[in-house]
């Protein structure tokens, strides 16, 4: 007999608006993380401490599924975020049946995590939303403490297992890590892969 996985969940965040995926979302948020960005706006989701609720595909269905009608209305569904939510894509192929195909399903990720969640995420979820930080491996590096190969390799797979349009990439500009040089040449990396659904952004940081 194999154990039901369970989705250790952090925080669960409700009636978001086109913040993550389509339509109005809820965001649930893993704990855990293998990265260490610095400027990491969901510490809490690192911690011993943090209050954890691990919750099997039922349980999280039974949660969320209120919000079904304005799922099905806007075209919204369930977000996995983090952390790192790919820790746990054993997770997503149950849930896909519970929810059925009317909730679209997203992650937000590092993709930081082993080849094999990558292609069982790429066969259920409906888009990812990719962290990329940057794909200089020092700066990488540097920035959250773990070697960016891995993300970068696993970003190739997804291209090939699942269609790019499905694939948002989000490019900061880290204060004190890159630059606009840094970023460009990313984008250039990103769209000989194919993806053209590029966001850049820049953090804000906060000294206190
Ligand atoms: S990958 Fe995301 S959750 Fe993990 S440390 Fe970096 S910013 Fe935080």
């Amino acid at each position: 007999m194999t154990d039901t996985p369970v989705f250790p969940t952090a925080a669960i965040s409700r009636l978001r608006m086109a913040t993550d995926g389509e339509g109005i979302t809820t965001l649930v948020c893993a704990w855990g993380c293998p990265l260490r960005c610095e400027y990491c706006i969901n510490k809490f989701t690192w911690g011993e401490n943090t209050k954890i609720e691990r919750l099997t595909p039922q349980d999280l269905y039974d949660k969320v599924k209120l919000d079904s009608l304005y799922f099905e209305a806007t075209g919204g569904g369930v977000t996995f975020g983090g952390g790192e939510p790919l820790l746990y894509a054993n997770f997503f192929p149950l849930f896909r049946e519970l929810c059925g195909t009317k909730w679209k399903l997203y992650a937000e990720t590092s993709l930081c995590v082993p080849l094999e969640n990558v292609r069982v995420a790429a066969e259920v979820l409906d888009g990812f939303i990719v962290d990329i930080k940057d794909t200089d491996p020092l700066i990488y590096r540097a920035y959250t403490g773990k070697d960016g190969s891995i993300a970068l390799d696993n970003l190739r797979l997804l291209t090939t297992v699942t269609d790019p349009g499905k694939i948002r990439v989000r490019l900061p500009l880290i204060p004190g890590y890159n630059t606009e040089e840094n970023r460009s040449r990313s984008e250039k990396i990103l769209l000989d892969m194919g993806i053209t659904n590029i966001e850049r952004f820049d953090y804000i940081v906060r000294h206190e």
